[in-house]
Parts: C-alpha cells; sequence; structure tokens
C-alpha cells in the first residue's frame, strides 16, 4: 500500500522524530496493539453507528505516545445539511426534506420513501441551523490544534455542487463576521498562537482541475508538478508561491487574490468553479526554543545509538501543514451533461474524485492495493488520508428530495471515509543547521582561544623560565643570609636568655633585698617616729629643769640681795649702838660732876629713846626677813633670835651647796640627755643601714611612759644613766621625793620612779620599797595633771606583772585607776590608765572583781575620748578581757553570758569592729570572734548586729589565724548558722 510503505520509510531517518499524537478521543484507538505494525495491518475502525465509536469531546491535543510509528487517528467525518435556498422553498414546499438529523445522537436518518429510512452515524451531525463557529470548532479546531503542535492535518469538504462547501471553508464574513469560515477561523487561531520571532507561516492557494494544479496567487502557473521524496514520501509542489504571513488582513488579502484568481481563470477557460478543486496549504514551522532540546545522537552502523556532542543540544524544528480542500461538487458529471461536456472530458473532470473514493474504499476496507497514484488529488491528499495527517472531512448535503441520490451518496463516502485509519505523528526534526552554525562559530571561537592561548604559553615559558632563573638566584641569596641571620639569632638567643638568667637572678636578689628594705624602712620609720616623741617628751623635761633652775637661781639671788642688806643694815645699827655706848659712856662722865644739866640728860635720854625704837625697828625688820627667809627656804625654822642671822647664813650657805650639786646633777643630766641626743642621732643616721629586730607589741605588751616598747634599746641607756645615779641618791630617797611638799620635785620624781617602772628589773625593787603605795597615793590625791598621768604609766608598767596586777588590785588600784578615767581629760593620762586597766584585764583570776570594781565600766567610759592611743588601749582591754573569758569557758569555770556584754560592750564592739586604725581594729576583731565563740553570746552577737561584722572578718581579715578563729565560729555556731540561713547568706 502506497501510502503506508512511505511511511514505514520514515522511520529510518536517523533525524527524523516524527512522534505519535495521542488526542482524548483516540485513546481506545492509541492503545491497539496493531498500532505499531501500520504497513501490514491496517486496524479496523470502530463501525459507524457503533456504540464503541469514541468521540472528541476536547478541543485540545496532548503527546502520549509510545511508538514512533504513530498512532491511529480515524479520519472524522461531520455532515452539515445546508438550509432550503429560495428555489428548494419554492420548489419543495409541498415535499419533506430527504433527511431527517438526530444531533443528539449524532444520527442522521436518509428517507427511502414515505415509510422508509435509512440511520447513519457520524462523528457529528450539524443541523442547518448550526452556526460557522460552532462547525468551526466541532470540524476544523482540533485539527488546527495538531498542526500548531506538529502534526499534519487536513480539513476537506465534500458534497453536491450547492450543497454549502465553499460556504463552510472558504467565507470571509466580510459583511458579517459570523459567517467567516474555516479557513479564516484556522488563520486566526494559527496567528494567535504562533510566534512570529521563531516560528514561521507560509501559505499557498492551489487549483486542481483536470489534473491541472494552477497557482491561485500567480495564476500564470498553471502547470505544477506534484514532486514526491523517494525517501521521506513527502509530497511537494515546487514553483508554488509561497506567502510568508504575519497578519490575518494579509491572509484575508490572499484569500480574495485566490478567489478572483480562480474566477478569472475559469472564466478563460470557460471552466465552472464548481468542478474545481481549491486547496489552501498552511506550513507552520515552529522551533522547539522554549522546549526541551534532545541530546544530540546519532546511530553507527551497529545501530547502537552514540552521542556525539556532549554537552551540546540538538535544536529540535517542528514542520506540520494544514490541509483545507474545497472539492469540486461531488455529483456526477453525467447528470451535469447540460453543461456541454464530452464524457471524457467528464471523467477528466471528476477522475480526481472518483480516485478519491476508490482510493477511500480502498482504506475502508483494508484493501491491501490503495490507488494513490491514479489521480493528482489523490497524490496530494496522500498524507490525509491512510497518512500521518489528522484529517477531519465534513459533507455537506442539501434537504432537497430532488437531490436525494446525490445526498445518499455523498453520505455514503462519509460513511466510508470514517473508516480510514491515519497514523498520526509528530512531524519534528534536528534542527542541525542550527546546531551546525552554533557549533561552527564555537568552533571558530575555540580556534582563535586556542591560537592565543598557545602564543601566551609560548610568551609564557619564556617568562616562566627567565623568571625561574631569577626566582633561583634569589632563592640562593635569601638561603644564605637567612643561615646567616639564623646564626646572628642564634647567637643573640643564647647570650639574652644568659641575660635573662642572670636577670632573674638579679630580679630575685632585688626582690629580697627590695622585701627587706621595705621591712627595715616600715621598722625605721615606726623607729624614728618613737624617736620624736622622745625627742618631745626630752625636751619637755629640759624646758622643766630648766625653768626650775632659773627659779631656784632667782630665788637665791633675792635671798642674796636682802642678807646683803640686812649685814648692811645690821653694820649700821651696831655702829649706832658703838655710837650710844660712847654717848652714854660720855654722859656717865657729864653726870658725875654737879654741872650736869637736866636738859643734856633730857637729849641723851630721848637719843637712847631714839636709838631703841631705831633698834626695835631693826629687830622686826630682822623678823620680817627671817620670816621672809623662812619661806624661801621652805621649812627652815630656826630660832627667832638675833644671832639666827648666822644661823641663816650658813642655812643658805648650805642651800647653796644643795643648789650648787643639784646644779651639778642637772649638769649631768644634761649631759646625759645630750648623750641621748647623740645616741638618737647616730641611730637616725644608721636608719636604712641595717635595722633592729622589734618585738611586736602583742596584746599583753607592756604600755611604756614615755617611750614605746621597741626604742627599748636607745633608752636603756638613758634609763641605766637614770637608775645609776639614782642608785647613788637611793630608790628610797627618791620614793620619798614622792611624797614632798614641793610638787615640782614630785613631779620630777615621779617621773624617775616611771622611767624606773619601765624596766623590768627595777619594778620588783619599787613594789618592795612601798613604791606602788605611793604611786597609787598620788593619783588618788595629786591635783596635779602631770602627776596623775606619769604615776598612772608608772602604774600601767608596773601592772604589766602578774604578781604586781594582783597587788594593784589589792591595794584598791582598779578603783583609784577607774576614778582617774572618769576625771581625766588629758588624752595621755587616759592612754595610760585605760593601759594600766589593759593590762590587768589580761589576768584570768583578777576577771571578776575587775569588773565588780567598775574595770570595764571605766575602760568603755574612756572611748569618749576619741584619740586613736586611748582607743586602742580600750580595745586592747576589751580584748585581753574576752580572750580571759574565753579561755575560762573553754576550761569550764566560766559559764554564763559575758561581762563584757554585760557591761555593753558589745555596740562599741561593733561600731569599731572595722575602725580605721589597725591597732584598734585587730582588738577588735580578736575580742568579737572570742566574744562570738561562744553559743551562750551567739544571740547578743546578732540581735547586736555583730554577726556582719564576724562575716566580713571571715572573709577579709588581713591576719589568717583571726580569720579562720571567725570562720570556724561561725560554722560551729548554730545560732548563726540558722541566722545565716534566714537571711538566704550563703557561707
Ligand atoms: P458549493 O460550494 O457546495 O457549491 P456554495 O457554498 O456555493 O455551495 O453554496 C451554495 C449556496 O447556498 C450559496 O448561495 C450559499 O450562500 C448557500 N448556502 C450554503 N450553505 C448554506 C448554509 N448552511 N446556510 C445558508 N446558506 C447556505
Ligand atoms: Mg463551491
Amino acid at each position: 500500500m502506497a501510502f503506508a510503505s512511505h511511511n514505514s520509510k520514515n522511520g529510518l531517518h536517523a533525524s527524523r522524530l516524527d512522534r505519535p499524537l495521542s488526542v482524548n478521543s483516540m485513546k481506545s484507538l492509541a492503545s491497539s496493539p496493531t498500532a505499531l505494525t501500520p504497513t501490514s495491518t491496517r486496524p479496523k475502525s470502530a463501525a459507524p453507528g457503533s456504540s464503541s465509536v469514541q468521540r472528541r469531546n476536547g478541543t485540545g491535543a496532548q503527546k502520549s505516545g509510545k511508538d514512533d510509528s504513530g498512532v491511529s487517528g480515524r479520519v472524522r467525518v461531520a455532515v452539515r445539511l445546508r438550509p432550503r435556498n429560495a428555489e428548494e422553498l419554492a420548489a419543495d414546499a409541498d415535499f419533506a426534506d430527504c433527511v431527517e438529523l438526530l444531533p443528539e445522537l449524532k444520527r442522521l436518518k436518509l428517507r427511502k420513501n414515505n415509510w422508509d429510512c435509512e440511520t447513519y452515524q457520524f462523528d457529528e451531525v450539524l443541523t442547518e441551523t448550526a452556526s460557522q463557529k460552532r462547525v468551526y470548532e466541532v470540524v476544523a479546531k482540533p485539527v488546527v490544534e495538531s498542526v500548531l503542535e506538529g502534526y499534519n492535518g487536513t480539513v476537506m469538504a465534500y458534497g453536491q455542487t450547492g450543497t454549502g462547501k465553499t460556504f463552510t471553508l472558504g467565507r470571509l464574513g466580510e459583511e458579517d463576521c459570523a459567517d467567516r469560515g474555516i479557513m479564516v477561523r484556522a488563520m486566526e487561531d494559527i496567528l494567535a498562537d504562533i510566534s512570529p520571532e521563531h516560528d514561521t507561516l507560509t501559505v499557498s492557494y492551489l487549483q486542481l482541475y483536470m489534473e491541472t494544479v494552477q497557482d491561485l496567487l500567480a495564476p500564470e502557473r498553471d502547470n505544477i508538478a506534484i514532486v514526491e521524496d523517494p525517501k521521506t514520501g513527502d509530497v511537494s509542489l515546487p514553483g508554488t508561491t509561497l506567502v510568508e504571513l504575519k497578519d490575518q488582513k494579509s491572509f484575508l488579502e490572499l484569500l480574495q487574490t485566490g478567489e478572483a484568481n480562480r474566477f478569472a481563470s475559469n472564466t478563460k477557460l470557460n471552466t465552472e468553479s464548481s468542478r474545481s478543486h481549491a486547496l489552501l496549504l498552511v506550513n507552520v514551522k515552529r522551533s522547539a526554543k522554549n522546549k526541551q532540546e534532545k541530546d544530540f545522537v546519532i546511530h553507527n552502523e551497529n545501530g547502537n545509538s552514540v552521542h556525539v556532542s556532549k554537552g551540546h543540544r540538538v535544536p529540535t524544528i517542528r514542520k506540520s501543514k494544514l490541509l483545507i480542500v474545497d472539492l469540486a461538487g461531488s455529483e456526477r458529471v453525467d447528470k451535469s451533461g447540460s453543461e456541454g461536456h464530452q464524457l471524457e472530458e467528464a471523467k477528466a473532470i471528476n477522475l480526481s474524485l472518483t480516485s478519491l473514493g476508490k482510493c477511500i474504499n480502498a482504506l475502508a476496507e483494508n484493501s491491501p492495493h490503495v490507488p494513490t497514484r491514479d489521480s493528482k488529488l489523490t497524490r496530494l491528499l496522500r498524507d490525509s488520508f491512510g497518512g500521518t495527517a489528522r484529517t477531519s472531512l465534513i459533507i455537506t448535503i442539501g434537504p432537497s428530495p430532488r437531490h436525494r441520490g446525490e445526498t445518499s451518496s455523498t453520505i455514503l463516502f462519509g460513511q466510508r471515509a470514517m473508516k480510514v485509519e491515519n497514523m498520526v505523528k509528530l512531524k519534528e526534526e534536528f534542527d542541525y543547521k542550527s546546531l551546525c552554525r552554533r557549533l561552527e562559530a564555537e568552533l571558530d571561537k575555540l580556534i582563535a582561544d586556542n591560537e592565543r592561548q598557545a602564543q601566551a604559553i609560548f610568551d609564557g615559558e619564556e617568562d616562566m623560565e627567565r623568571k625561574l632563573e631569577e626566582a633561583g638566584t634569589r632563592v640562593a641569596e635569601a638561603e644564605s643570609k637567612v643561615a646567616a641571620a639564623l646564626e646572628v639569632i642564634s647567637k643573640e638567643k643564647q647570650r639574652q636568655q644568659k641575660e635573662l638568667v642572670e636577670m632573674m637572678q638579679n630580679l630575685q636578689i632585688e626582690r629580697a633585698h627590695r622585701e627587706r628594705l621595705e621591712l627595715e624602712l616600715r621598722e625605721n620609720v615606726q623607729d624614728l617616729q618613737d624617736k620624736k616623741k622622745i625627742y618631745a617628751e626630752n625636751e619637755k623635761h629640759q624646758k622643766e629643769i630648766r625653768d626650775i633652775l632659773e627659779q631656784h637661781q632667782q630665788e637665791i639671788k633675792d635671798v642674796q640681795t636682802r642678807l646683803a642688806n640686812e649685814c648692811g643694815q645690821r653694820e649700821r645699827l651696831e655702829k649706832e649702838l658703838h655710837e650710844a655706848n660712847i654717848c652714854l659712856q660720855q654722859s656717865k662722865e657729864i653726870l658725875e660732876p654737879e654741872n650736869i644739866h637736866k636738859e643734856e640728860l633730857s637729849d641723851l635720854k630721848q637719843m637712847l629713846e631714839k636709838e631703841c625704837e631705831l633698834r626695835q625697828q631693826a629687830e622686826r625688820e630682822l623678823d620680817a626677813f627671817k620670816r621672809e627667809e623662812k619661806k624661801l627656804t621652805n621649812g627652815i625654822t630656826e630660832k627667832n633670835d638675833i644671832g639666827e642671822i648666822w644661823v641663816l647664813k650658813k642655812r643658805l650657805e648650805q642651800e647653796l651647796l644643795e643648789r650648787e650639786k643639784l646644779e651639778d646633777e642637772i649638769k649631768s643630766l644634761k649631759q646625759q640627755l645630750l648623750q641621748v641626743h647623740v645616741d638618737a642621732e647616730e641611730r637616725s643616721r644608721t636608719i636604712g643601714k641595717g635595722s633592729s629586730a622589734r618585738s611586736s607589741g602583742g596584746s599583753n605588751s607592756t604600755i611604756s611612759l614615755h617611750t614605746p616598747s621597741n626604742m627599748k634599746d636607745t633608752i636603756n641607756g638613758q634609763r641605766a644613766t637614770i637608775a645609776k645615779l639614782f642608785e647613788q641618791v637611793g630608790l628610797q630617797k627618791i620614793l620619798s621625793l614622792l611624797e614632798s611638799e614641793d610638787v615640782d620635785v614630785r613631779v620630777h620624781a615621779v617621773k624617775v620612779v616611771a622611767n624606773l617602772a619601765a624596766e623590768e628589773v627595777n619594778q620588783e625593787k619599787i613594789v618592795e620599797a612601798g613604791g606602788l603605795g605611793s604611786l597609787l597615793t598620788l593619783l588618788q590625791s595629786s591635783e596635779d595633771e602631770t602627776i596623775r598621768r606619769v604615776a598612772a604609766g608608772a602604774i600601767a608598767n608596773l601592772a604589766m606583772n602578774e604578781t604586781n596586777q594582783e597587788l594593784i588590785m589589792a591595794q584598791g588600784g582598779i578603783g583609784l585607776l577607774a576614778r582617774t578615767a572618769d576625771d581625766a581629760e588629758d588624752p595621755q593620762t587616759l592612754r595610760m590608765v585605760a593601759g594600766a586597766i589593759a593590762n590587768l584585764c589580761g589576768n584570768d583570776k583578777l576577771q571578776i572583781k575587775l569588773r565588780e570594781e567598775g574595770g570595764i565600766r571605766a575602760l568603755l567610759g574612756m572611748v569618749r575620748s576619741r584619740h586613736a592611743d586611748v582607743l586602742a588601749q580600750v580595745a586592747r582591754g576589751i580584748a585581753n578581757f574576752a580572750k580571759c573569758e574565753s579561755r575560762g569557758a573553754a576550761q569550764g569555770y566560766r559559764t554564763g553570758r559575758s561581762l563584757l556584754i554585760e557591761d555593753g560592750a558589745l555596740p562599741w564592739i561593733v561600731a569599731n569592729a572595722n575602725n580605721e586604725a589597725s591597732s584598734i581594729r585587730r582588738h577588735i576583731e580578736l575580742a568579737l570572734c572570742h566574744l562570738a565563740q561562744h553559743e551562750v553570746n551567739a544571740k547578743d552577737v546578732v540581735s547586736g548586729g555583730a554577726l556582719w561584722e564576724l562575716i566580713r572578718i571571715s572573709r577579709e581579715c588581713s591576719r589568717e589565724d583571726i580569720r579562720s578563729l571567725a570562720q570556724r565560729t561561725l560554722n560551729a555556731s548554730p545560732t548563726f548558722q540558722a541566722e545565716l540561713r534566714r537571711l538566704h547568706v550563703t557561707y
């Protein structure tokens, strides 16, 4: 079979990519098992009218082909009934139409006679009222859509002349747009779908008459040859005008031109247009630009596919054709013999149509031979019937019973055509031209690039060699430099390491030295301060001594003056007495003779009385002098007779001697003081050169009267001198001077005793000699502040000794100290008293008595003096007391609340626990720890706010022993722990 054999050839072409089309209505056909072998066994289409007829129910086509030999697609046939025309309305007015349409059932009834009719099934049945639009959509639109997707398509009208073929296909609808025929509407759809940039649309318009093909767009070409490609079987009409269309307007013009040319041509040839076939050929060429391009694959000799160009996708192109054929009238020529044609001519006129009928019959009957080549029409339509195109046939019929025969044959033609099965295929090809162009451009670019790169490589190699050489030289240089540098660095490193080690050693030595120096400096500073105090004290003493001396000298001077006056007076009186005696002698001599005159005697008596008076006056004056002398010599009580002057003189001389002795002593003291100065200066000079170990003052340290304990060494010499001096005088005498009426003597004496008491070696002697009693008496009775201060200091020093402490207590010392503490305002006095009480506080045995006799109260009372030295002593006393209490509690002989707390010491302790002065703070911290150690005090500690101080001490105290004591205390006390928990303090 000619039609099919071409198709099988197509499949052999490597580049041919015909793909099957599947439309909704063709699903059952597409799955036909015979679809793959169209050449040998053509499948029987479903019989018209049978229930298995698939109807097209959509407008879109789908690609779901499984085989590139295509899928079967039956020729679709619709029947259209023309309404009665004016003539028929008039002529056949009494007759019923020869056909009856049942559009719902897609059936047509053809009346045989009044009582008999035949029913035919069609794909579509279009009544006389069917609109042009509906006809287009039902008959042509699916085909047009297939064409746009790359399949060939044919729309053909068949029917008797005058039944509306041209009306259906070719109406331009210029007057009424609703009249537009299939051609116009199809072109509208095609133009709307294609892309002017990528797609091409060309149109040819031809006429076939008497087996001659004429170009209706170039009517002079009236014998166009039909050429078949032997390989593909594709039919072409070389020389035909191909008009490329861009818009609908030009298409309408083309149709008009074609129609005009057809009319002119028919007039010229004296032919009838109803006898010619008009063919509109639309070529659609679409590049698959937007669709996925395919791998470029060729088949080698063995039939294996080979990917030729990896990375290059071969563009594809789809070339489809739409053929719209307005056939010549299907009525028999002999019937229209009146037109004057000869039979042969008539046969020639109808050859193509007859031949078409035969081919369709053959195809419908699946005949092995289809006489395609018998006529030009069948050659042109070879793809439309039994080929790869999607074909839709519309048969037009008239209603007139007069043409019943023609109508019947038209219906039968349609029925047969419905049996024709096509194998629709996608007309897709590789677009080798465009691929080739692209590849060539790429190749050219690559060649140019390659050339440039080759040159660049050549240039680069030379440059590289040169650079390599240079680099080599530089590397060698650099290496030698690096080696030299490394050597230098290693030497330098060794040297530096050595230096570093030395420096570290030096640093350590320096550090040790510095630490030592710092320590010494601190000590020296302290020494210096202490010395300053000593100097001040010394100066004060010197001044006091100088004042006493001056006073004494003045007194001696006064006494001497008075003595001189008295002597003068006495001499004068003696002289007068002598004269008076002489006078008395002379009077006696005169009286003896008789011429003694009474008047002279009276005169003499008066003179004597006068003399007596003068003498009495002198005696009174002498008495006055004597009293004054007595007053001056203080305690010199001699007899009142006139001869006492000598005694007085004697005493004066003695006194002078005593003064001289005192002056010598003063001189000696001055010398000693000078020596002290020299020693001190010597020490000052040696500060920084050496250090003297200094015992730190603990809570039980002695209180020094004038000098701090750390200056003992310095003042030992002085004290030794004093001790030596007074050894000569005798301790007893010194102590007796404490009771001297002369306040200055007492002051002097008490200072000496205090200095002696500072020495432990003297303390026992002083106490044995009754010095403690004297000192206590002084403290009690003296109104002089200095005496009280110095005495208190002396007692404080004596109170260092435990035996003395008991003696002091026994002799009511605490009471006296308490009274002094209450009365005194001078901070130094308070310091001494506080120091004395503080020392007593450190005695376990005396605690109760000390407290009972107001010791603690007195101690706390002294805090009114805000002097740091006083406070430090108070703090020391409290600490000593607390420590003793703590010791007592630990040893079990003390129970109950702290006496310190009882006496109200806690608020002051809390207030001063963080005192700036370390001498105060240290004692208080210790005292607080001791108090807090005992659970019996814990509540007071908490309520008094001391807990916080205890926490602070446990965290901040610089002394580790106190810090750990505080920590232990906090941890041990359930009261504290409970309180800490209550306050959410994590300790
Ligand atoms: P054909 O091409 O088959 O010879 P035409 O298309 O020339 O027939 O139609 C013949 C006449 O009938 C025309 O005047 C046409 O206008 C008219 N005609 C055909 N079909 C219809 C129709 N469906 N409705 C109205 N008039 C029609
Ligand atoms: Mg016509």
